[in-house]
């Protein structure tokens, strides 16, 4: 039986409304992360190796190419948008993007414009993105201790990273701490971090090391499970689970002694992929439909054949289709290759 298309509305230029985008789970899509660039002023140990071979910037989508396809999810009903990388702030001119897309939450299509960042380079944005509409920001920072940092992020400067965290609060910007939990490097800094945070007035949020791309060392020497941790920190806190979400996959609690909020990311100890609202995009126009699959769909070759948007339309409802259900990444002995040879960098956080 065909579609009867009598009663579907059209807009103002007598075009079809793009269909909103909902997996074959049922799962509607309203998240976008974005990495503007796969390029790093740190070289995290757990992220990408020391001598990173990144994506030939000819490849690049220029910032407007990026507006256009940010542009199209948000007309297929994504609500939220997220820049990552890479270090996202490291982009030439990424402000003008930023600004750009400021204009759909103008228009209330888009609910929230957020980023992840390591901070380095805060300083330098913070009023202006608060200015762009940005209320919150996650930060990643694994450790207080400047020389841990300087190991961890084997080029960062943890003087730069605080700076950058003082200037977004003196903005008015809200932060979450995104601490990645590594085996036998910050595992014993858990409790400072929390406290650290909490009286800033900061959310933390702990995460699992994933076993993405080669970062030339063992992901077994890394990792290290979250519920290890939480039964640790039961020891000294009280985390009573609450029903606070914030659109990504982290499980919250709140901490009695602090008043404040403990997330916990664990794609490892506990798959999270039921309620996955998001996918990813590249810097190269390649969306990647979960984190955990090579599956990808070229969505430049679109965008670049024609000026309207029907093709690149075509091409993300048909990749949607392709959404698995979820992922299983494993990190044991007898698992010793990275479950996917992309670097977390490619596809963002
Ligand atoms: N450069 C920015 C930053 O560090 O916040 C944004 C991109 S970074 C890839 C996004 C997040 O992914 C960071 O919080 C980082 O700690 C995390 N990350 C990177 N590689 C990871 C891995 N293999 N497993 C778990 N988290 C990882
Ligand atoms: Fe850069 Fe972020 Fe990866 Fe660290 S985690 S190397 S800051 S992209």
């Amino acid at each position: 039986m065909g579609i009867d298309t009598s009663t579907i509305e059209l807009d103002r230029s007598g075009n079809r409304p793009p269909r909103a985008l909902v997996d074959p789970f049922a799962r509607a899509i309203t998240y976008l992360r974005v990495s503007v660039t796969d390029r790093c002023d740190f070289r995290c140990v757990y992220c990408m190796s020391e001598n990173m071979a990144f994506l030939p910037k000819a490849e690049l989508l220029s910032l407007e190419e990026l507006d256009r396809l940010c542009s199209a999810f948000i007309a297929k009903g994504v609500t939220k948008l997220r820049l990552t990388g890479g270090e996202p702030l490291v982009r030439r001119g990424i402000m003008t993007l930023v600004s750009s897309l400021s204009r759909h939450l103008g228009t209330g299509a888009l609910k929230e414009l957020t980023l992840t960042t390591n901070a380095s380079q805060l300083s330098k944005y913070a009023s202006e993105l608060k200015s762009y509409g940005v209320e919150r920001i996650n930060v990643s920072l694994d450790t207080l201790d400047p020389d841990k940092f300087r190991a961890i992020t084997r080029w960062g400067d943890l003087g730069k990273v605080l700076a950058g965290i003082d200037a977004a609060q003196a903005a008015g910007l809200n932060v979450k701490i995104n601490a990645v939990a590594l085996k036998g490097v910050n595992e014993d800094e858990t409790p400072q971090l929390i406290e650290w945070a909490h009286g800033r007035g900061m959310d933390l949020t702990l995460i699992e090391v994933m076993p993405l791309g080669d970062v030339g060392e063992g992901r077994l020497e890394q990792y290290l499970p979250l519920s290890m941790v939480r039964a640790k920190l039961s020891e000294r806190f009280t985390l009573d689970e609450i029903d606070y979400r914030t659109g990504g996959p982290a499980r919250y609690f709140k901490v009695k002694e602090t008043g404040g909020r403990l997330g916990f990311i664990t794609p490892l100890t506990h798959n999270f992929c039921e309620t996955c609202n998001r996918v990813r995009i590249t810097c190269t126009g390649t969306l990647y439909m979960c984190l955990g699959h090579e599956d990808a769909a070229d969505l430049r070759s679109p965008l670049r054949a024609s000026e309207a948007n029907d093709l690149l339309y075509a091409a993300i409802d048909e990749a949607i289709t392709r959404k698995p259900k979820g992922h299983d990444f494993v990190i044991d002995r007898r698992h010793k290759r990275p479950a996917l040879n992309r670097h977390m960098s490619v596809t963002g956080g």
